[in-house]
């Protein structure tokens, strides 16, 4: 079924009788090509993408839970575009604009917003390295613009903008930023995906490989032994975790990030800013809600909940910058599994197993990734080269000191 405004019309005048399920619930078969390990967003979208662009045929998602119920449906929903580095700016451009087709490419409501991105800058310093950013930005084909104190107390009169700890001296823009309803991705992709024939299997947990003379031949599970031609492993915070399972010790740690929503507010934010001094960033709902986040919560844990130290962090931060939201009342909060690398970014590359593929080390930007991530880990999966926007994502790059550390923190997967 394909959704239109001519579908919901017909559907209404038939008592909504008519809609079909989103996607299947199929039983496993013995054997598929390609297993992706995953139903989180990276994993479903590679599935989407080897169906629709590389012309695969029988694969299956094996998720352990429901599809969304990781990270996915979990982020505070912001996309953007501005990084510095060579190896992340074109990929996360790349990613971008897929995102800006995704809606009709997909046929699903996700929600896009491109309200636009506002990064805080308090000090020489860092008008410097943000002017940087920007031209970095510009020349890989992403929009960037450097707005005045003045142009921000326009947009956002109520920031604390003089009287502050860090009063703000400017910032860098990026207009097409925004954000998107995260669990309505997970959705379209696996609507998508299933559409082309793929199986979404839920409640299918991956609890081992089979692996014989250095090739992969499937994977053991909840419900059975599945066999595989290869398998794409896209499990985010439970990467080490799994890897393990095909004694694979990943340069990666798993931490716990808290997302905040406040009770529902009339318009009141335009857009995204990030308080980066005080790492604290905000956007509002189509709901009205504040969505907030801000720091890790410290430790390493597999745990999807975090605790009430970080809680009171987080709205000091954004009490520092936006005192009028102290009135707002906190509606709710959970945590997520972090997959944190050692130069906060990410690696899609095959693995030293023959069949065994590799996406993870999203950190607590893996979401605006989606589309190119699901997109590049098809192309490695479908043609076994990796794609030219991901050709720096590799494995070898901590052995042979090609890190891609966009914050310059070393390897400390705690700051990235
Ligand atoms: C609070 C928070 C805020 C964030 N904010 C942003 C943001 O604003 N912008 C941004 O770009 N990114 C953000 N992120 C990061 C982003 O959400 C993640 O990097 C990204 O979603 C990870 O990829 P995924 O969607 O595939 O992960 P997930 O949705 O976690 O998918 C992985 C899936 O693998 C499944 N799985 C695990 N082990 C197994 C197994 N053994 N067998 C089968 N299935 C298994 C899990 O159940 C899960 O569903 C945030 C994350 C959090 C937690």
């Amino acid at each position: 079924m394909r959704y239109s405004g001519f579908q919901v019309i017909k559907q209404a005048l038939s008592g909504h009788k008519g809609w079909t399920p989103a996607w299947s619930d199929p039983e496993p078969q013995p054997h598929y090509d390609i297993i992706i390990i995953g139903g989180g967003g990276h994993g479903l979208a590679t599935a989407y993408y080897l169906a629709k662009e590389f012309g695969g045929k029988r694969i299956a998602v094996l998720e352990k839970g429901w599809i969304g119920g990781g990270n996915v449906g979990r982020n505070t929903t912001i996309i953007r575009s501005n990084y510095l580095l060579d190896g992340n700016e074109p990929f996360y451009e790349f990613s971008l604009k897929l995102w800006e087709g995704l809606e009709q490419n997909f046929n699903y409501n996700a929600m896009i917003s491109q309200r636009g991105i506002l990064n805080l800058i308090h000090t020489d310093a860092q008008r410097d390295a943000f002017i940087r950013r920007g031209n970095a930005m510009l020349l890989n084909g992403a929009d960037a613009e450097m707005l005045t104190t003045a142009q921000i107390k326009k947009r956002y009169p109520y920031l604390n903008t003089e009287d502050a700890r860090f009063p703000i001296k400017g910032g860098l823009a990026q207009h097409r930023g925004g954000t998107v309803r995260h669990d309505a991705v997970a959705w379209g992709y696996a609507r998508g995906a299933d559409s082309r024939g793929v199986d979404i299997i839920q409640n299918c947990e991956v609890t081992g490989f089979k692996i014989e003379n250095g090739k992969v031949l499937g994977v053991e599970t909840s419900r059975g032994f599945i066999g595989a031609g290869k398998v794409g492993c896209a499990v985010a915070g439970s990467s080490s975790r799994l890897m393990s399972k095909a004694n694979m010790r990943l340069p990666m740690e798993s931490h716990v990030l808290q997302a905040f929503v406040s009770e529902g507010l009339k318009p009141v934010m335009a857009g995204v800013v990030t308080f980066g001094a005080g790492h604290f960033y905000c956007s509002q709902s189509d709901k009205g809600g504040l969505v907030f986040g801000g720091d890790l919560d410290g430790y390493n844990s597999y745990a999807q909940r975090g605790n009430l130290p970080v809680v009171e962090d987080v709205c000091e931060g954004g009490m520092a910058i936006f005192p009028a939201f102290g009135r707002a009342r906190l509606l709710r909060m959970w945590g997520g599994v972090m997959d944190m690398s050692m130069d906060g970014s990410p690696i899609i590359d095959k693995t030293h197993i023959d069949g065994l593929y590799f996406n993870g080390g999203w950190c607590y930007g893996g979401f605006k990734a989606t589309p190119a991530s699901g997109y590049c880990f098809a192309h490695l999966l479908a043609k076994d080269a990796p794609h030219p926007f991901a050709t720096d994502y590799r494995f070898d790059r901590f052995e042979k000191g090609r890190m891609i550390d966009e914050k310059g923190v070393g390897n400390q997967p705690n700051l990235h």
